[in-house]
């Protein structure tokens, strides 16, 4: 690939899990090139809620988690980031779910992050709207929101002022030893780096990922009505479980006021269109949490995919069995959490340096061997 442009790192996607790579490789002195078809964090990047958050029943998912949301502080004011610390507030709905809290609160505070149970009638002081009869919750103070295609066009700009190249509207098709070829024959060489979330196995099928299809509604502005992330203790079950369609209470306060209501997991869907059936069986589940909700109006919904592996932690590290090319991608549903942590894994990785957490977990060969 001698008559190719050549470069120190090619990253292939610009989902905010490329975006990242690519900002935290150019920061290192790295020369770029970022190759994307379609608009930066346009995937399931723009999809997504947006929700910071450590969910602690993986060790390893914790560990990149805690990683990550330490780097998400350099956002915070950030502008572009819209960046909104209003915490994330897990909700018991009986005294079984408050002493699953009690052992979570344990976990995370044990990883570094603050967190602590609610009784009743703090839960009730905290998020008035909330139906009656609750047990307590589990108060995460320090998390935040963000608006994640905004954050991944923000990372692209920034590693472009570091004079990487983006190679806009451009598909790579192949992986020729040494580099790329581009859907206009156009070849790059250099170390690559796979970011393509769902469509990862058309370049590298020997990576199961399945694409897992979620929903969202968002409301109208309704500024007061909830101040905190919702979700229930039980949404560890939907998010985790194996089950082929699944939903949760998982309710976000948007800066603009607008409410933002998921959330739904299905295997088996694999067409982008919105499912009314769906959409009811998600609202239904929030209104029985937050009755008010029923009365609001809706504005739009839509759906996106979550990149998903079998062991539902993501493939951060060498690809098996070949040289210079390395993989960032099947992050699930927390991908906008934990894609500053993984950038900065891989291009330690890359660069032969040994990473803050341990990589093993997420090695891609655990799905070759
Ligand atoms: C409904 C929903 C809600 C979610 N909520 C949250 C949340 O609150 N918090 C959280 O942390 N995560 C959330 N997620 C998960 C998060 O959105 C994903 O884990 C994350 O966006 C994955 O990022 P990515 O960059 O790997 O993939 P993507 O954003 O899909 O980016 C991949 C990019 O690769 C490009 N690409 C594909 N093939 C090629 C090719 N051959 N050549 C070049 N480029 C290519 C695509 O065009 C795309 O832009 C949610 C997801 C969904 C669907």
């Amino acid at each position: 690939m001698s008559a190719c442009a050549n470069y120190d790192l090619i990253v292939i996607g610009a989902g905010i899990v490329g975006a990242s790579c690519a900002d935290a490789a150019s920061a290192e002195g790295l020369r770029v090139a970022i190759i994307e078809p379609g608009p930066i964090g346009g995937g399931a990047t723009a999809a997504a809620m947006g929700h910071l958050v450590a969910m602690d029943d993986d060790p390893a998912e914790l560990a990149l988690a805690r990683y990550s949301l330490r780097h998400w502080e350099a956002f915070a004011e950030l502008e572009e980031a819209e960046f909104s610390r209003c915490g994330t507030l897990w909700v018991a709905r009986n005294e079984h779910e408050y002493q699953a809290a009690r052992t979570r609160s344990a976990r995370l505070a044990s990883a570094g992050i603050q967190a602590h149970l609610v009784d009743a009638a703090t839960l009730y002081e905290l998020e008035p709207a909330l139906r009656p009869d609750l047990a307590g919750g589990m108060l995460v103070p320090g998390e935040a929101v963000v608006y994640p295609p905004r954050v991944a066009r923000h990372l692209v700009q920034r590693a472009l002022a570091r004079s990487a190249t983006l190679y806009a509207g451009r598909r790579v098709v192949a992986l020729p030893t040494g580099g790329v070829r581009l859907d206009n024959d156009t070849c790059l060489s250099g170390p690559v780096l796979v970011a393509t979330g769902c469509a990862l196995p058309e370049l590298l099928p020997m990576l199961p990922m399945r694409a897992r299809k979620g929903h969202l509604v968002i409301t109208d502005r309704y500024p007061h009505l909830v101040h905190h992330q919702l979700l229930e203790l039980g949404y560890a079950d939907s998010a985790h479980g194996d089950a082929d369609s699944s939903v949760a209470f998982n309710v976000q306060p948007r800066p603009t006021g607008q409410i933002l209501i998921g959330s739904s997991r299905e295997f088996s869907a694999t067409d982008a269109e919105v499912s009314p059936a769906m959409v009811q069986r998600m609202l239904e589940r929030a209104f029985a949490f937050i009755p008010a909700l029923r009365g609001l109006q809706a504005l739009r919904s839509w759906t996106g995919f979550r990149p998903t592996t079998p062991d539902g932690r993501p493939y951060l590290g060498a690809v098996p069995g070949a040289r210079d090319q390395w993989v960032a991608a099947g992050h699930e549903g927390l991908g906008v959490t934990t894609a500053l942590g993984s950038a900065r894994l891989l291009v330690d990785l890359i660069l032969g340096r040994q990473p803050a957490i341990d990589p093993t977990p997420y090695a891609p060969s655990r799905v070759t061997a």
